[in-house]
């Protein structure tokens, strides 16, 4: 006998939250261009009454002040999401990315840029999230085990179809699947090559610098990462330490963070060409596209990376196109989404060009790994000149956090997108009535006094 059908499983809640932690009192993550980020996350809770007790989690990033506006954003989504079937949504995420995408009036604010975009990516990966932990596998594995044809029905193509066609897409897709078992056992073994900015940030003091560059390399990292572009004296100073820290032998690149106007960065980063710099990062506006093409043309064989800015998978095809960058950096939580995420990396592949993923920041790493490892066992099918950015604070908030070794990513085993935050992280760092801040704002009231 049959069991008799219940009611169909569903959406029950799409509840947000405003987590901000001080970051900015250690200049953790200070750069060029942010000198003080508090680093945040506008966080995201898709419950279902389901049995199983499984809920979706995502969010987006930001550094501090507007963190609310951002969480707002992803609250004028929840009538999209609440009510839905469970079981459709996560046979099918591409429906939710394209019923999100396609709010006539919501896309006013966008399209598919900004804010009301990056709220997009926080819901659609919840989503994701909440597939993986139904089907019981960590996120790269459910990726790499999908038929290629499902991938593909996954991806909007709208607007990059001159560039990538979806029967492109699904030959990349299926040549991909060649060697991969093999790929999955070495992946399993000896994990994803990282790289790390943590020695880097332009608040630290050349000691700090120092000892954590030489400690990057102790840990085996074969590439850091130095924040430059306020002060070119700092810089070739800064560079002049780093690099006699770590010898010869380890790639350094440079990240002025959008400092430059376009003939600034030309000149800045051949100013710094002595200290062989492997790639300079957000030279310029992440819009400029070519800008970008003539800063590559000139200060090569320096490389352009650029990414963690670009605002959807429609500037990236243009960046390609133009022959803009020489490393693609995909954020997991700027565009909206594993499904645009996706189509980046197809059309990364197209073009040959590497994929090398932005992570610094919160959960940004537990995000990001899973759609490089997606990417190495079933898209490009290598991890050579392939690095994801690596940041060593905020990860004891996640349950799943990233695991480093020997200056790789081990692969998670938990199943899910590695997004849930401990609940006594949020209860502690949500702003402004946590009890982190509620302490601390009662404590900056006392001094006023
Ligand atoms: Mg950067």
């Amino acid at each position: 006998m049959s069991p008799i059908p219940g009611p169909p499983v569903r959406v029950t809640a799409v509840d947000t939250y405003d987590i901000r932690f001080p970051t900015s009192r250690e200049l953790d993550g200070s750069d060029a261009m942010n000198p003080d980020p508090d680093y945040s996350a506008a966080y995201v809770v898709l419950r279902t009454d389901a049995a199983d007790g499984h809920e979706g989690h995502g969010f987006s990033f930001t550094i501090g002040r507007g963190n609310e506006v951002q969480v707002a954003a992803i609250h004028a989504l929840r009538d999209h999401v609440i009510g839905r079937s469970v079981d459709e949504l996560c046979a099918d995420p591409g429906t939710l990315n394209r019923d999100l995408i396609g709010d006539s009036q919501l896309r006013w604010l966008g399209p598919e840029k900004g804010v009301m975009h990056m709220a997009i990516g926080a819901v659609v990966n919840a989503a994701w999230d909440l597939t993986a932990k139904r089907a019981g596998k960590p996120l790269w594995q459910l990726l790499a085990d999908a038929d290629p044809e499902w991938l593909v029905s996954q991806i909007d193509f709208r607007y990059i179809s001159d560039a990538l066609t979806p029967d492109e897409a699904l030959d990349i897709l299926r040549r991909g699947r060649a060697g991969a078992e093999d790929r999955r056992t070495r992946l399993l073994e000896r994990g994803f090559p990282a790289y790390t900015t943590s020695a880097g940030w332009l608040g630290y003091d050349d000691e700090k610098l120092t000892r954590l560059a030489v400690q990057a390399v102790r840990d085996g990292f074969r590439q850091i990462k130095l924040k430059v572009g306020a002060d070119l004296d700092d810089d070739i100073r800064r560079c002049r330490v780093a690099r006699s820290a770590v010898g010869p032998g380890i790639r350094m690149a440079i990240d002025a963070n959008q400092r430059w106007d376009v003939d600034e960065a030309i000149r800045w980063t051949k100013a710094l060409t002595e200290f062989d710099p492997y790639w300079i990062e957000e030279p310029t506006s992440p819009d400029d596209v070519l800008g970008h093409a003539a800063i590559r043309a000139a200060v090569a064989p320096v490389k352009v990376a650029t990414g963690e800015h670009v605002q959807n998978r429609v500037v990236f095809k243009q960046l390609l196109q133009a022959g803009a960058l020489d490393i693609l950096q995909i954020d997991a939580a700027r565009v909206g989404g594993v499904n645009e995420n996706l189509a980046i990396l197809l059309l990364a592949a197209k073009f040959n060009v590497p994929v090398c993923p932005h992570a610094g920041g919160v959960g940004l790493c537990e995000l990001v790994q899973h759609l490089s490892m997606f990417d190495y066992l079933a898209v490009s099918g290598t991890t050579d000149d392939r690095v994801i950015e690596y940041v060593d604070h905020l990860h004891d908030h996640f349950l799943d956090p990233v695991v480093i070794r020997e200056g790789h990513y081990m692969a998670p085993t938990t199943p899910g997108f590695s997004a849930t935050m401990r609940p006594e992280s949020i209860a502690r760092y949500t702003f402004p009535g946590g009890t982190f801040w509620a302490a601390d704002l009662n404590s900056q009231k006392g001094h006023a006094a």
